[in-house]
């Protein structure tokens, strides 16, 4: 069996020559710089003027050729959120020749991923800014993969879950410090910057008030496929039941507890009533008290996940499924208004039940007005402000990220109403599966119809003779020429004379599609235009 050659470090004075004759060469896809993402050959880094530099020679190429609307307002995001000014990518420009003034290149053997963290001291971020997009951003190209080597330019430290980040390659990520150490002329022979965006499901709300993107592209099946990797890289195995917590098989409620702030007062009380309502063992956990794998192996068994609104909650993309998730707001928080994990519970075929609960007891929080202002502390503010605050209601729609009002009442301590709790959790657990949502078919979608004909007669899809469809039906539309109404018909056969309503001497045009399942919608057929 042939044996992938070791990559070893490039002969350094061919690959200077290569640069100089030949320059960078740089090809992206994505038409706006929001879903941009570009390969390089010979991108340089300078550490001292911590720039890129892309090196015009004979073979330089630049496309897309973008002219000054590379700076309008940048060729692309480093990070996977969209258009955000502190993190765009951009690269100087230098002739070849201009390496002979610079301190020497030194080539990186590696292929390397180049990208931004957004925010990696926060679990959701890490998560759902970083992590799923990288994992599918080495997955869309097929020269990056398992020893890509993954280098963070947003500037941060490693941050408390860099271990996390060293689970997606082989060779351990570089941080920008770092770069530094390898030489001031730092050449990546091979490169993508960028990330895909196509896994993200919120937006934190820098224009608009925070919520779902517009358009959410990634469903269960891709988030679980991702966390099932990452259970596998940590060495947890689902329904194992090793390390701590209940053993395999036993229904079992996790409340997820933050311990420095956004505190449950009641905590015993609430175990116990959860324990006693559900008839199954409770078990408290973590980010401080236990190890990351820990609390993924008890999460990934669970029936139910319970805690405060916060970063710690994006590890219910780890519940099985069918588990509920209980998502719990502090007094004047409208849970409406923030939906990271609604909107994750909620993804299709995700599997999840979500409830929401909110405290609506004014005397069941405790309020920290004389904290820092970035935990929520309003001293800062003017009386008035300060008064309106505390006696408003509700905190109203704002956008991110340092409302005063916002981080006052997120920081606020709960003392959680049990009775109230537990009827928000009954209504949805007695509900079943899907809650009011119905559950999506599962399996491909059907091809066209072909040959429709006036008669009018079609051929089943071409793919159903491979695919096991439940039921298959044909949806067919009758439209008068001209006119905008038409008269929709379900069929079980491959043929039909539409005699209802059918004028002599017009025409019409018939539009047809297959349905697998009652609601795999296939695409329609080519509309046939035919006259009475
Ligand atoms: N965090 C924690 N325990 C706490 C408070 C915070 O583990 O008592 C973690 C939290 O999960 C997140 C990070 O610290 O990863 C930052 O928390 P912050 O309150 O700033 O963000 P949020 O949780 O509201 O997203």
């Amino acid at each position: 069996q042939a044996q992938e050659p070791a990559r070893e470090a490039p002969d350094q004075q061919a690959a200077l020559q290569t640069l100089l004759e030949e320059g960078t060469r740089m090809v992206c896809t994505g038409r706006t710089h929001t879903d941009r993402i570009c390969r390089f050959q010979d991108l340089c880094y300078s550490a001292e003027a911590e720039e890129f530099i892309f090196f015009h020679g004979n073979s330089s190429l630049m496309l897309p050729s973008l002219g000054p609307r590379r700076f309008q307002p940048a060729l692309l995001d480093l990070s996977s959120v969209e258009d955000h000014n502190t993190q765009y990518f951009n690269f100087v420009e230098l002739p070849a020749a201009a390496l002979r003034a610079l301190p020497p290149a030194r080539f990186l053997p590696d292929v390397a991923l180049i990208a931004n963290r957004f925010n990696p001291d926060n679990l959701m971020h890490i998560f759902h800014d970083d992590l799923l997009p990288l994992f599918y951003t080495l997955r869309q190209f097929p020269d990056l993969g398992p020893e890509a080597r993954l280098v963070f330019m947003e500037g941060w430290g490693p941050g408390p879950h860099f271990d996390l980040y060293q689970l997606l390659s082989r060779k351990a990520p570089l941080l920008r410090e770092q770069l530094k150490g390898l030489g001031r002329l730092l050449c990546f022979p091979r490169a993508y910057v960028g990330l895909s965006k196509a896994t993200t499901w919120y937006q934190y709300g820098f224009v608009q008030p925070q919520g779902p993107k517009a358009n959410i592209l990634v469903s269960g099946t891709e988030i679980r496929r991702f966390a099932s990797f990452v259970l596998r890289a940590l060495n947890v195995s689902v329904a194992e039941g090793r390390g701590p917590g209940p053993g395999p098989g036993q229904g079992y409620i996790v409340v997820f507890s933050r311990t420095l702030n956004r505190l449950i007062l009641n905590e015993a009380e609430l175990l116990l009533a959860l324990a006693r309502e559900f008839q199954m063992k409770t078990v408290t956990v973590s980010l401080e008290d236990y190890a990351f794998a820990d609390v993924v192996r008890l999460v990934s068994n669970a029936s139910m996940l319970v805690s405060m609104h916060g970063a710690q909650l994006i590890t219910a993309l780890f519940l099985p499924r069918g588990a509920v998730v209980v998502e719990l707001f502090p007094y004047a928080v409208n849970p409406d208004h923030y939906t990271p994990y609604k909107t994750l519970a909620g993804l299709p075929d995700m599997d999840l039940h979500y409830v929401a609960w909110r405290n609506t007891k004014q005397e069941n929080t405790v309020t920290y007005p004389d904290r820092p202002w970035d935990q929520g502390g309003i001293a800062h503010l003017d009386r008035a402000e300060q008064e309106r605050i505390l006696q408003s209601r509700e905190v109203p729609r704002h956008l991110c990220c340092r409302n005063p009002e916002w981080l006052f009442r997120i920081y606020q301590d709960t003392k959680v109403d049990i009775p109230s709790l537990l009827q928000a959790i009954r209504g949805v657990v007695k509900a079943g599966p899907g809650p009011g949502r119905p559950k999506r078919a599962q399996g491909p979608y059907p091809s066209k119809v072909r040959e429709a004909r006036l008669s009018v007669s079609w051929q089943a899809p071409w793919n159903l003779k491979f695919v096991k469809a439940k039921e298959v039906q044909y949806e067919v539309w009758i439209q008068e020429q001209g006119e905008n109404a038409y008269m929709p018909y379900i069929l079980t056969h491959q043929n039909h004379t539409f005699a209802e309503n059918i004028k002599p001497f017009t025409t019409y045009l018939v539009w047809i599609r297959c349905i697998f399942s009652k609601n795999l919608l296939g695409p329609f057929a080519d509309v046939l235009v035919c006259s009475t």
